[in-house]
């Protein structure tokens, strides 16, 4: 699956991991005039994954002006929607909608949601059409890298590569961010998210709603439920991502809970009794960390490897798309345009403020979701309902804890 193309030359820039951030740098790079090598560790694309299946409009903008022929594609095969509706309690309370219709312009809608793996499928294709300029190395993990003044060298079990720019987007374990020393500083969930990827036609509009107090949950827990497309044909499927309680965090199965009939009974709260097949199945804490720099001498962290959120409101490609892309335009300015190297500190500087907003909404998205104890989820309780029974005092409670963040991204 290698593209071989004139071994051993020089290229001006090393991605490592071939991930939706790392194959992205290449294209933007490519864009920009720039040779690109991208070592990936695995022996092949990953090709079914729990990761990222809401892309929202800056990452479909940032698609459509890298790589317009897999933005057309994904409108063509991915699911999109426009509303957003919020449950509450064991029977399904309506809350409130938010439609986001009227965001539809140019033809571009608010979101596409399709699996990660396909997206990651397009985006090699498209990178395949540049074997001058990109070339993917499988089963080549990264596995040592070493710096001079002058430039770098990134170390696999294969070859040596001296380069004067590494991107490592190599995922929020990052190997090389935990070998340049660098922290990832933040705090994850205190509870678990069981994450069900199924085929089945449910009866229901294809629309994201989000279940407070959610039937089946424990202390409070919610459920998300999302559509999905899952594979290259536009077939639908649904994303259910339940809470687990503290209690229940610290002492979940995965396998005993599909045998002795716990996710059953859990998955028919919620979708009734509509036939389905399990796709995938994933059980995650989630993570609110940002590395403390995204720059160590010539080499950059980029997606994952410098930040990890939850997916509630979508922040993992918004925010590594948006590093990738500026990181493209900074170094085009000095590989191409003799721009001094202290204009890369610019990255770190923008990037990581970025991320730490991503970072405070993240936070309080999950205070909401996961209250601290009963009093906390007594008194949340009480703001939810207050504002539907009476509309008007919306607006105050909009400048509380539930603000409107807490209101768009649940
Ligand atoms: C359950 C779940 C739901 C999510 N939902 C959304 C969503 O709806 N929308 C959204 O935007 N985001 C979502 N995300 C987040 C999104 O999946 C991530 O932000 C995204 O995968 C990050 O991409 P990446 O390229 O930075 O890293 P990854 O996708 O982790 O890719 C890293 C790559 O680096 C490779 N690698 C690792 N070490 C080495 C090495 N030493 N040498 C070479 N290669 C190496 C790995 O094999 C891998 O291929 C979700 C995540 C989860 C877990």
């Amino acid at each position: 699956m290698n593209i071989a193309i004139k071994p051993g030359e020089h290229v001006p820039v090393i991605i490592i991991g071939a991930g939706p951030n790392g194959l992205l740098a290449a294209l933007a790079l490519r864009q920009r005039g720039i040779k690109s090598i991208v070592l990936e560790a695995k022996p092949g694309l990953i090709r079914r994954d729990s990761g990222a299946i809401t892309m929202p409009r800056p990452v479909l903008e940032i698609l459509q002006s890298v790589a317009p022929a897999v933005y057309e594609k994904l409108r063509r095969i991915g699911l999109t929607w426009t509303k957003k509706t919020t449950y509450f309690g064991p029977f399904k309370w309506h809350l409130w909608t938010h439609d986001y219709s009227r965001h539809v312009t140019g033809g571009m809608p608010p979101f596409i949601n399709i699996v990660q793996h396909l997206t990651v499928e397009l985006l090699f294709e498209e990178i395949r059409q540049y074997p001058d300029f990109v070339t993917v190395k499988f089963d080549e993990a990264a596995l040592e890298i070493c710096q001079t003044a002058v430039d770098a060298t990134v170390i696999t079990a294969k070859a040596v590569y001296t380069t004067p720019y590494v991107i490592a987007c190599d995922g929020v374990h990052s190997p090389t961010r935990k070998r340049l020393g660098i922290e990832l500083a933040g705090d994850r969930s205190t509870c678990k998210f069981v994450i069900l990827d199924i085929i089945a036609d449910l009866p229901l509009s294809s629309e994201r709603r989000y279940y407070f107090s959610a039937p089946g949950c424990k202390a409070g827990g919610g459920v998300l439920l999302i559509p999905e497309a899952v594979d290259a044909q536009g077939k639908a499927g649904w994303r259910i991502d339940f809470q687990l309680s503290p209690k229940e965090s610290a002492i979940f199965d995965f396998e005993a809970a599909l045998h002795n009939g716990d996710i059953e009974r859990r998955l028919r709260r919620i979708i009734g009794n509509v036939p389905y097949e399990l796709n995938w199945k994933s059980v995650y804490h989630f993570n609110q960390k940002v590395a403390t720099t995204y720059q160590a001498g010539r080499v950059f962290l980029a997606g994952d490897a410098a930040h990890a959120f939850s997916p509630f409101g979508a922040p993992g490609l918004t925010t590594g798309f948006g590093d990738v892309m500026l990181l493209a335009d900074l170094l085009q300015g000095v590989l191409v345009h003799d721009a001094p190297a202290s204009t890369l500190e610019r990255y770190t500087a923008e990037r990581r403020e970025f991320a730490l907003a991503k970072q405070r909404t993240s936070q309080q998205v999950l205070r909401a979701m996961i209250p601290k104890n009963t009093f906390d989820r007594l008194w949340r309780n009480v703001r939810l309902l207050l504002g539907v029974v009476f509309p008007g005092l919306r607006a105050a409670l909009d400048s509380g804890p539930y603000d409107k963040r807490v209101e768009k991204f649940s």
